[in-house]
């Protein structure tokens, strides 16, 4: 049980918490689904990039992936090895392909024929060779929310399988590249294990046909997605998730990449907010609460639902929005939420918070953004302080005009 008041008081609201020893055993679950097989379990930094982290599953042996260069060098100062960073994502400016290059990451996976073409030229200019991937796009629906659908056309995410093929012999065929792999990542909460599998099974049939071609790749990149139970999904176990994946390479001598970010980090996270005051416009039920959009946007962007535990808040209970002080329509953490009348300063606690919770906050509204709690054993120790309103105007105080 964890002291979520003991923590509320200690580090004040809203605030996010992590639990590590939960972290470290979601890790363990997948990569125990992995023994006996070359694979690679790289972090997706992006569900949550707080140092700390990134250390602590750095420290059990994982690697990173990366969507900007500024998530590759938090994984290098997480201790994260090179050789075992990934540069993903749609688009790259010359300098991030460029530093990628020179800190010589395991490989950049490639969203485009274009992007392969500045990557050539990058490389060439610096005399040296880049390790890609090409990032295919399956055209498969992983029947998952639109905004986290990535493997359709309809998606701005990878090529098709003709590109694909074009641009792995037009790799081969430079001195200045070399592709080392392929890669796919259909979506996210992925709660569905057929469109993994045959997305798996359309891209090993490409890996087959392209070694017949001499073009012999060694890592099989099948992203990240794995879903986690927000309300009652029914979700993947790493076991059926990984032996889906693994009944598609008969044959092939490869090593597994595999870019988990939310299935190791949403459900050891946790939002705290206390309760501001109740409100009634006509009918409508509100409890306005310290925490906004700012801090947690999934509700707003995507409709997301997340557990709210009122610590064993006693009595009549009834629908109520939770809303924060942002002001948009927008802002809420949940809707008509059952809830028992709330009182000032009462704590809420909204669930499945550790995965693209704090990463996707902001300063709207000029609001400092929440401090982070790491819980390890019985011990709690804040990774990441609250920002204050000094910190927030830094930026632009020295450009003010009398
Ligand atoms: C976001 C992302 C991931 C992680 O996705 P999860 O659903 O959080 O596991 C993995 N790989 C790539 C390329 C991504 O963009």
């Amino acid at each position: 049980m964890i002291d979520f008041q003991a923590l509320a008081e200690q580090y004040d609201t809203p605030l996010y918490v992590y639990d590590f020893d939960y972290m470290a055993a979601q890790f363990e679950a997948l990569k125990e689904a992995f023994r006996g097989r070359k694979s690679l379990l790289a972090y997706a930094v992006k569900a949550n990039s707080n140092l700390s982290v990134v250390r602590h599953f750095a420290k059990m042996g994982a690697g990173a992936d990366c969507v900007s260069i500024g998530e590759v060098r938090r994984a290098l100062i997480c201790g994260v090895p090179k050789y075992r960073i990934i540069f993903s994502g749609v688009g790259k400016r010359d300098e991030e392909i460029a530093e990628a290059l020179d800190v010589d990451i395991l490989y950049i996976n490639v969203e485009s024929e274009a992007e392969l073409m500045r990557v050539e030229k990058i490389a060439t200019a610096k005399n040296t060779v880049a390790r890609i991937s090409v990032r295919v796009n399956p055209n498969i629906d992983p029947q998952t929310h639109p905004y986290i659908s990535t493997g359709l056309h309809a998606n701005k995410f990878g090529v098709d399988l003709d590109s694909a093929k074009r641009m792995y012999i037009r790799a081969k065929n430079s001195p200045s590249l070399e592709p080392i792999g392929i890669h796919f990542h259909i979506g996210s909460q992925l709660t569905q294990l057929s469109p993994i599998r045959e997305s798996a099974e359309i891209v090993a049939d490409l890996v087959r046909s392209l070694a017949a071609l001499k073009i012999d790749l060694k890592f099989f990149d099948i992203g990240g997605g794995l879903g986690v139970r927000y309300k009652e999904e029914q979700t993947i176990t790493p076991y059926d998730y990984v032996q889906a994946i693994l009944g598609t390479l008969n044959g092939l001598d490869v090593t597994v990449v595999c870019e988990p970010g939310r299935f190791l980090t949403a459900n050891a996270g946790y939002f705290l907010t206390r309760v501001l005051y109740e409100k009634r416009n006509g009918d409508k039920r509100f409890v306005v609460v310290d925490g906004a959009m700012n801090d947690l946007i999934r509700p707003s962007l995507y409709n997301a639902y997340h557990h709210v535990d009122t610590l064993g808040k006693e009595g009549e209970v009834s629908a109520a929005d939770i809303v924060g002080p942002v002001c948009e329509s927008g802002d809420f953490l949940a809707k008509s939420y059952p809830l028992p009348m709330m009182t000032h300063n009462d704590l809420l606690v909204l669930e499945s918070a550790g995965a693209y919770g704090f990463g996707m906050g902001s300063n709207y509204n000029t609001r400092g953004r929440s401090a982070e709690v790491a819980l390890e054993g019985a011990q709690a120790r804040l990774i990441r302080r609250r920002e204050s309103f000094d910190d927030i105007i830094a930026l632009e105080k020295e450009f003010l005009e009398d």
